[in-house]
């Protein structure tokens, strides 16, 4: 399949390219598209056959559900069996805006798209080609992150065609991703309010409004997943990525520099993923092939964000054979960043003790 590219302002995105891509939409084609938080594969949320499109491209399993997307809060009711107090209150709050809900669904939903599940997720994404190409669909669009499932997510245009091009009937390009990360994930078909995925809303926000929240915590292996995203590796690069915690920035950096000083003794190829300051401070020693990127600043999570996944991306193609990520502060986006690495390094952890050389499991 040859996979078109429609290049639109993000801010003002031409009327006739977007009635063109939605067109494919409504056909029951997958087009690609960007949104505040990643780049989406979209799909018509009504067409069984549109939507089984999405998991093919994507190599999804069939089993983890996708976000219906809408253009506008008064479609809820045609998806969703019903809409509770306190989804009113979010969507005043934070619609348009990166926060998923998951509500009882209604029968007409199809079962591809909710994997089964009778609760289905929906959002109102605020990004204008999205909101855009939603409502000239005229459909609820069924969207997960545009990428290789497992692949890190896409923040340009560019990561959907590495991953997707010849898969897919269009990527609707329009330029870098605001937030960086996949919306926030709350589930309000139950008593208490579940946080089923952090992101751009942060917990505390959502406390601010709705009073507790509970928030999943790791999977399990043998529990069932509340979100049955959360079983699988995700955001993955393909060199195995470690993250490294210390009490201080000056124990990370120490144990940094010791672990790189031993993997580029074995010749390998070392790439590290830091804050700026400690990226700062590991350019003070010359060290031909170590690779470093930074998140940015350690006091604003929110470049993170936005720089994480590009970055993961990056250090694939510079052929790194070993990834060492700095844990980064919790607060605000923080947590959502956090969980995206902590995903991305299938939940290896490096902490100051015991030393390299003794570390279990160090072979790939
Ligand atoms: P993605 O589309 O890759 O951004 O992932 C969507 C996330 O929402 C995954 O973690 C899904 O498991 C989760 N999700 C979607 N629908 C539901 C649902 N009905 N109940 C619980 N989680 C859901
Ligand atoms: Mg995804």
């Amino acid at each position: 399949m040859q996979t078109r590219i429609y290049k639109v302002d993000p801010w003002a995105p031409d009327p006739i390219v977007i009635e063109e891509a939605a067109g494919l939409l409504a056909s029951g084609e997958v087009v690609a598209f960007p949104t505040e938080t990643v780049y989406g594969l979209g799909a018509n949320g009504l067409d069984s056959r549109a939507v089984k499109k999405i998991f093919a491209a994507k190599g999804r399993p069939a089993d983890n559900p996708l976000i219906l997307h809408i253009a506008e809060p008064e479609t809820l009711h045609e998806i969703v069996a019903d809409i509770p107090e306190r989804a009113q209150i979010l969507i005043r709050r934070f619609w348009p805006g990166p926060l998923t809900m998951v509500l009882p669904k209604k029968p007409e939903i199809p079962s591809e798209v909710t994997a089964g599940l009778s609760t289905v997720a929906v959002r109102m994404p605020a990004h204008p080609v999205a909101k855009a190409l939603i409502a000239a669909a005229g459909v609820p669009v069924a969207a997960p992150s545009a990428n290789i499932s497992g692949r890190p997510s896409p923040t340009r245009a560019e990561h959907v065609w590495e991953d997707l091009a010849g898969k897919i009937a269009a990527v609707v390009d329009g330029g870098q991703c605001g937030i960086g990360l996949e919306s926030t994930v709350i589930d309000l078909s139950g008593e208490v309010p579940y946080l089923l995925r952090p992101g751009g809303i942060t917990l505390e926000q959502l406390e601010a409004v709705l009073g507790r929240v509970e928030v999943a915590g790791e999977v399990a292996a043998s529990q069932t997943p509340k979100a049955p995203g959360m079983k699988y590796r995700h955001y993955a690069p393909k060199a195995p990525l470690w993250i490294v915690n210390a009490e201080t920035t000056t124990q990370t950096l120490s144990l940094l520099n010791r672990l790189v000083e031993e993997d580029l003794a074995r010749n390998e190829k070392v790439a590290v993923i830091a804050s700026a300051e400690t990226v700062a401070a590991l350019e003070e020693k010359a060290r031909p092939g170590l690779i470093l990127r930074s998140l940015g600043s350690r006091n604003e999570p929110a470049v993170a964000a936005q720089n994480l996944f590009a970055i993961l991306r990056e250090v694939d193609k510079a052929g790194a054979d070993v990834i060492y990520a700095e844990a980064v502060g919790t607060a605000g986006i923080g947590a959502a960043v956090m969980n995206r690495l902590y995903k991305a390094a299938g939940g290896r952890v490096i902490n100051p003790d015991p030393e390299p050389s003794e570390r279990p499991g160090r072979a790939k």
